[in-house]
């Protein structure tokens, strides 16, 4: 249906995010024009009914910007069409804000959840959207998880979109309204972007901005040293909204996960234990924000344990992909920070690791208690000597093997010379310098390992 019919947007950028944009927007009857720089996204948009494709000179009479995630509209340096927006008055939008509006249009009043953290997003959105399916709530997970934004299904009133929240789709956040808001956890990670953990903190705070009087702000209640918590709960219940605060460790939240229990002040709601895709304390932390919201949004109490038994996870995160002669291979790709990293590796005794790309600003230095669980590490990527340096200070034994051709099968002979039990890839390192994405190393990485399986088969 023509829910944008009439409407005018500029969309820059034809990318990943742009493209589909622009092709739902002129399929809801919205006039659109576009720009991107490289010729050749230009060419693969195509000939669209609607859509003119022209750099901007100005955005006069337009109804809202849309800019690809990649290009900043902020200080200090903001995009020239972005500033040209403001000066016009246009607001700028992000994708969700799109489908927020196109379903409130539709006359749906489905309601809209919000997750964002440094870790744990995308497992906690998929995990909600479970609870509530498997509840018969109707429910989709998207934001950044998922299919582009304008293509999830239209849900009825009693519908509920997961929206897995970015830095920039927060920032650019203009009618979409969150019932229920969760911000998970907080760890020093796209530090390059935001400047310090302030500006970083301040970024993901807007994940409250749109809540009213009545709706539900989840907060992590995090383990790290000068945690803010208690402050910033006292801070959002003087707005109005109900706070209620989850842990992975600690008992004294409302939700608690400690211990691989889940239980709240009625008592014990499930034993992690009996959830075979959400091992370890930080999937304790996602469990916990998860079913603080379902059961918010109305899912049985009696409903979450066998929710939480029957979720499947999400691929490339701590997923066994086979056992070679005893050896247990596990694909944790999308650990791209030595946080994510720690939590994979805390929850083995015994490894031969595979770890390397390009680092985050302090490397893999905070993973140093764990260091006497690695048997052997084997460094692929970029930054491989950076890492290096690092295991040699602390006498972790480790290989440069440059590349996950070479890094399978070192690492298979490792853990059969050692005894260690399991092979990890959990690199604590972005991809870039070798793959397309954390999917693509991660496929690459299952690739290598069947190959092994076969020869030794
Ligand atoms: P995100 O979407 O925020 O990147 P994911 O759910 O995709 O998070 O998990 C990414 C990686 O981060 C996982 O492989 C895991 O090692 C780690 N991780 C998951 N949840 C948490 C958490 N709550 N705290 C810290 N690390 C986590």
């Amino acid at each position: 249906t023509l829910l944008f019919a009439g409407r005018r947007y500029a969309v820059l950028g034809l990318g990943n995010n742009g493209a589909p944009v622009v092709r739902a927007l002129a399929a809801m009857g919205a006039s659109v024009r576009t720009w991107d720089d490289n010729a050749g996204a230009r060419q693969a948009l195509g000939d669209i009914p609607g859509v003119t494709v022209a750099p901007f000179e100005s955005l006069d009479g337009l109804d809202a910007l849309i800019l690809s995630p990649g290009i900043p509209h902020l200080l200090p340096k903001p995009h020239p069409v972005a500033l040209m927006a403001r000066e016009a008055g246009i607001p700028i939008l992000s994708d969700a804000d799109l489908l927020f509006q196109a379903v409130r249009r539709a006359g749906s009043r489905a309601r809209f959840v919000g997750i964002t953290g440094t870790n744990g997003k995308s497992t906690t959105t998929a995990l909600l959207t479970h609870m509530l399916a498997t509840a018969g709530i109707p429910a989709v997970a998207g934001g950044n998880l998922g299919p582009a934004s304008l293509s999830l299904p239209l849900l009825a009133d009693n519908g509920v979109y997961v929206l897995e929240m970015s830095s920039y789709m927060l920032e650019r956040l203009q009618d979409l309204h969150f019932t229920v808001a969760c911000l998970l956890n907080l760890t020093p990670d796209h530090l390059d972007r935001h400047g310090d953990m302030q500006g970083y903190l301040r970024a993901k705070w807007h994940i409250f901005d749109s809540q009213r009087m009545g709706d539900l702000a989840v907060l992590g209640f995090g383990d790290a040293p000068g945690d803010s918590v208690p402050l910033m709960v006292d801070r959002l219940a003087a707005s109005g909204d109900r706070v209620l605060t989850i842990s992975g460790t600690s008992p004294n939240a409302d939700l608690s996960g400690a211990g691989g229990i889940l239980r709240d002040d009625e008592g014990v709601i499930a034993d992690l234990a009996q959830a075979p895709a959400l091992p370890g304390a930080h999937n304790a932390e996602n469990a916990a924000a998860a079913t603080v919201m379902a059961l918010a949004l109305g899912v049985p109490r009696a409903d979450i344990a066998p929710a939480l038994r029957s979720f499947a996870g999400l691929p490339h995160r701590q997923k066994p992909v086979a056992t070679v002669a005893g050896i247990l291979f596990i694909d944790d790709s999308k650990a791209t920070n030595a946080d994510s990293a720690s939590r994979a590796l805390s929850c083995y005794d015994r490894l031969v690791w595979i770890a390397g790309g390009v680092a985050k600003a302090g490397g893999i230095d905070d993973l140093a208690p764990l260091f006497p669980r690695i048997a052997h590490a084997m460094l692929i990527g970029q930054d491989a000597p950076a890492l290096a340096e690092t295991l040699a200070a602390h006498n972790v034994p480790h290989t440069l093997a440059g590349t996950m051709e070479a890094a399978v099968p070192l690492a298979f002979d490792l853990a059969r010379q050692t005894g260690a039990g399991t092979v990890l890839l959990s690199p604590a390192c972005a991809s870039f310098d070798q793959y397309k994405s954390f999917e693509h190393r991660g496929r690459h990485f299952a690739e290598r390992v069947h190959e092994l399986a076969k020869g030794e088969g």
